[in-house]
Parts: structure tokens; C-alpha cells; sequence
């Protein structure tokens, strides 16, 4: 058994790691990059930003439109780079170099590519229009159940062209799973990013207007560019889809691939069947269907094959909903759904995502203040209508690139405000300032400014109140929440 365990290990282990990441000698680095060997270098990881460069790494020379990685070559050296991967050599350069001949940024993601090729993991590719970090994080926790996977995973928010394959080279050799964030605001990006991760399990959480500004053809464009990553994928493949979500079920998927539905409706694979707010969080109820499991091979009469009832310490059915696809993912890989339950539940909110704070006698803040758009807005406002409160206050933020549909968004945004009757609405920004004009309530304060917002709103807020903190990142709420909790 344990040598079998050892073989099983070695097998898995097709490269070496240094503490930052995959270790790349230069004639492997020329071979992935398709590049030429000028001067020989030491063996090392890749890093692409001088200020956390380690002594012995390759430093890897990005372009962009912003800046030029080939500034801080010196920089590089003073650290003790083993060598660079790049463009252009300095004469007398003294250490490795491998010359890129047109694109660093393709070179990176060569490399990227070139580790995927040889993991045997398993790689979740997780996308959506709200929510990616936060599934990212539970699918994570559900797949490291006690006997379970050796879990790398998308570090913050590198969720993009550089950031995707920076996490496969800063993989260890000891992951069993690979759980990476896709993010993108433009059409074709997903491919790219899907090209280079070939995602074992694709994972579409919703479609909704984010970065409308690159999407005039609106939000069947999003949805086809979403769905970009159930295009490619390949046979045997599994697409975890959100049953809730009639934009994500018509996207289409290629035969051969296994579709795992999730959400609360009859005939999902695995069912979100309650939540309720609790103190400290969230209670989910989840089940496995029965046709699910008939394909795990775990043959049933009844329909419902497990079930497992378990509390996050993040408030929401949207927070919920995210745990339904980790456990879609991780049931899809055979993990038991009870198992997936009990790590669930040591879920912790990342970073400024739907945070709930005390911050007096019966009174609560939700801090939601990491960013917003129209579907993270709506879902945030029902979050707070379903808490059990005296008064419900929203403190909005302007919702950012939203293009052309932006006021319109702002106001439907507003609408649901007044519809669903909370006791206090005040905004911040031009565009739900102007979308304010058209909407018929008194109960909207309209802000330009955030200090004078912060300085008004704590001589607002009584015991009993629950305030909702919520706006686009360019938007700072944080400046709001910080007022609110020095004067509770
Ligand atoms: P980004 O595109 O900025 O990386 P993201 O897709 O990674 O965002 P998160 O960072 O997890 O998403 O959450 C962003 C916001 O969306 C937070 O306010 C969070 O509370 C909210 N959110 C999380 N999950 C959902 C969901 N399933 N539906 C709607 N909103 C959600
Ligand atoms: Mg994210």
C-alpha cells in the first residue's frame, strides 16, 4: 500500500520545485518559450517583478502597456536573478539568458502552458460574473477534506493572462488539484486563459452586465464570452452549471463532456434546498441527487443520496449558492458530500466580500465594500432584506465600467431599493446620483463626496440597524465602513 503511495507520488511528480515554484533549467525554459540560449544560468523558478525577486530565480522581463520589465534588469541582478528571460541583452550581461524573440508576456504563458502539459492533477477552472474568488476559496476548502487533494489555488486575484499562468509555475509538485480563478473583460480572453489551464472541471457560476464597456453587443456577448469556456472544453471533461441561471444553461457544451447542474431547482445534481441568516454567518442545506450519483457509481433507490447541512461565516443565499458549486465540483471528483460539509464549514469571508460585523447591541454592518456590479448589487440588497432588523440602510457606491448601460443599471439598482422597501438609501457617486433623479422616492441621499457622506451617515445609524457597505472598488467604500465602526 505505502509503496504503492510512493509510486503513485513519484508518478505525479513531473518537475522539481524551488520555493517559488517550478524549477526550469535554460535550455527548458528556450524549449517552452521557443527561444535561444545566450548565456547558460542555474536552475530556478520564474519570477516576473524584481521587488519579490528570490536569490536563483529567472527573471522573466514582462511588457506591457504600461511599463517594461527590461528597466529592472539591473535590479534583477543586484538580487541575485540566476538569469532573465527576455528581449533585448545588456553587453557583458553576467548571468543566464534566455532571448524571447517577439512577446514576453507569450513567453510567460508558454511556460504556463508548458507545466500544464505535465501535471496529472486535476485543474478546476472557475469563471462568473460575481463570485469567482469566493467559490475559489470553497471549492478549495472542499477538495482538502481529511484523505483529499493536495490543493494549489489562485492566489488574490490572478485571475487574468498573467496572473493564470503565474499560478500553474508557482505549482507544487505535490498538488493533486488545482483550483485557478478565470477572470476577463474582454471576448476571446477566456479562450486564451481555458488554451492554457485545460480545465479538468469548468465551472460557470452566472452571466450578468459586468464590464459592459467591452461588450457593446450587451449581454448575450457576455454570456457568449463566458461560455467560451464550456466551447473548449474536450470529452470526458465535467461543466458544473448553474441551474438558476437561464443565461448559463443555454450555453452549449460539446458532446462528451458531463454537465453537473447546481442550484435550488428540481433536478439539479446538487440541490441548495435552504439558507438561513444566523449570527455569525449563513446556514446552507445541501443534497446530492440521486442522478448524480448514479454516474459517481453509488447506485440508490431513493432520490436523495446525501445530505449535509452545515454554516459559513459569510451571510447569503449568493454566499450559499457558491458553496453549492464547491460542493458540485468537489462531488464530481468523488469527494463525500458529508466530508465537503464539514470543511465548508470553516469557510472564513475573504478579504472585504460580505463580511458581517457586530457593531453594537443588535446592530450589524455588511460590509461588501470590495467591489460591486449589477448582479453583485442585487444580490448584496436581498442579503439585507432578509436580515432580521429594526431598519435596513444601503450605502451604495457608483457600480464602475459599466459603458453605455451604466445610468440605466444605476436605476434599476435604485428601483429594487424602493421595491424592496428598505428604510434608508443614500448613494455615492455621479451615476446613482443621476439615476437618483428619476426615481420617485425621498428616501435616496445623494452624495458626491465620500467624507461628507461618512461624516452624516454615523448620526444616522440607531441600534437595531443593519448597514449595507457596498460599491465598486474605485469607489473606496472602505473610507465609509472605517467612519461607521470608529464611531460604534
Ligand atoms: P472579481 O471579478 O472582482 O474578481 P469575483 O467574481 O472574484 O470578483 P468575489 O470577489 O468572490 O467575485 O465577490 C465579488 C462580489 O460579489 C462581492 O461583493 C461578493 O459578495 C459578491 N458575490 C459573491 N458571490 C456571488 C454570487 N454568487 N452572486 C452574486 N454576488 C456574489
Ligand atoms: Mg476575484
Amino acid at each position: 500500500m505505502q509503496q504503492e503511495a510512493e509510486r503513485d507520488s513519484k508518478r505525479r511528480r513531473s518537475w522539481e520545485n524551488d520555493e517559488g515554484g517550478v524549477v526550469w533549467d535554460s535550455v527548458a525554459i528556450a524549449e517552452a518559450v521557443g527561444g535561444e540560449v545566450i548565456k547558460e544560468g542555474a536552475s530556478g523558478s520564474i519570477c516576473t517583478d524584481t521587488r519579490s525577486l528570490l536569490p536563483n530565480q529567472w527573471f522573466l522581463a514582462l511588457v506591457g502597456t504600461r511599463f517594461d520589465g527590461h528597466e529592472f534588469l539591473q535590479a534583477a541582478l543586484a538580487r541575485g536573478c540566476a538569469g532573465v528571460v527576455g528581449l533585448t541583452v545588456p553587453q557583458d550581461w553576467p548571468r543566464g539568458f534566455v532571448q524571447v524573440k517577439r512577446d514576453t508576456v507569450k513567453a510567460l504563458q508558454d511556460l504556463g502552458s508548458s507545466v500544464r502539459s505535465r501535471y496529472q492533477g486535476t485543474v478546476v477552472g472557475i469563471t462568473g460574473s460575481a463570485g469567482k474568488t469566493t467559490a475559489r476559496a470553497m471549492t478549495a476548502l472542499a477538495l482538502q477534506t481529511q484523505d483529499g487533494f493536495q490543493v494549489h489555488e489562485t492566489k488574490g486575484n490572478f485571475n487574468n493572462h498573467i496572473g493564470v499562468p503565474l499560478t500553474l509555475l508557482r505549482m507544487p509538485c505535490s498538488s493533486t488539484a488545482c483550483i485557478l480563478e478565470l477572470g476577463m473583460n474582454h471576448a476571446g480572453e477566456i479562450s486564451e486563459l481555458a488554451e492554457i489551464a485545460k480545465p479538468n472541471v469548468r465551472v460557470i457560476l452566472n452571466i450578468g452586465p459586468a464590464h459592459m464597456e467591452n461588450f457593446p453587443g450587451g449581454l448575450m456577448a457576455v454570456a457568449a464570452a463566458k461560455g467560451e469556456l464550456f466551447a473548449t472544453a474536450q470529452a470526458g471533461d465535467v461543466c458544473v452549471v448553474n441551474a438558476d441561471d437561464p443565461l448559463v444553461m443555454a450555453l452549449p457544451v460539446p458532446s462528451g463532456v458531463r454537465m453537473v447542474k447546481f442550484g435550488t431547482k428540481e433536478g439539479c445534481d446538487v440541490r441548495l434546498v435552504a439558507t438561513s441568516i444566523t449570527k455569525g454567518g449563513c446556514a446552507v442545506h445541501v443534497v446530492l441527487e440521486h442522478t448524480h450519483s448514479q454516474e459517481l457509481g453509488m447506485l440508490d433507490n431513493s432520490s436523495v443520496i446525501s445530505t449535509v447541512e452545515f454554516e459559513i461565516s459569510s451571510p447569503g443565499r449568493h454566499l450559499a449558492m457558491n458553496a453549492c458549486a464547491a460542493a458540485a465540483v468537489a462531488t464530481s471528483l468523488g469527494v463525500p458530500l458529508t466530508s465537503i460539509g464539514q470543511s465548508l464549514s470553516r469557510y472564513k469571508p475573504v478579504g472585504m466580500r460580505c463580511r458581517l460585523e457586530e457593531l453594537g447591541l443588535q446592530t450589524f454592518l455588511i460590509n461588501d465594500c470590495y467591489n460591486s456590479n449589477p448582479v453583485s448589487a442585487a444580490a448584496a440588497l436581498q442579503l439585507l432584506l432578509s436580515m432580521h432588523t429594526l431598519r435596513r440602510i444601503a450605502i451604495l457606491g457608483d457600480m464602475l465600467e459599466l459603458g453605455a448601460i451604466s445610468i440605466d443599471a444605476h436605476k434599476e439598482i435604485l428601483q429594487l431599493c424602493c421595491d424592496l422597501e428598505l428604510d434608508l438609501v443614500v448613494v455615492l457617486g455621479p451615476c446613482f446620483s443621476t439615476a437618483a433623479e428619476s426615481i420617485a422616492a425621498a428616501k435616496i441621499l445623494t452624495y458626491s463626496n465620500a467624507e461628507a457622506l461618512a461624516d452624516h451617515i454615523v448620526g444616522l445609524i440607531t441600534p437595531g440597524d443593519t448597514v449595507l457597505v457596498k460599491g465598486s472598488r474605485g469607489m473606496q467604500m472602505e473610507v465609509i465602513v472605517n467612519a461607521i465602526k470608529a464611531q460604534a
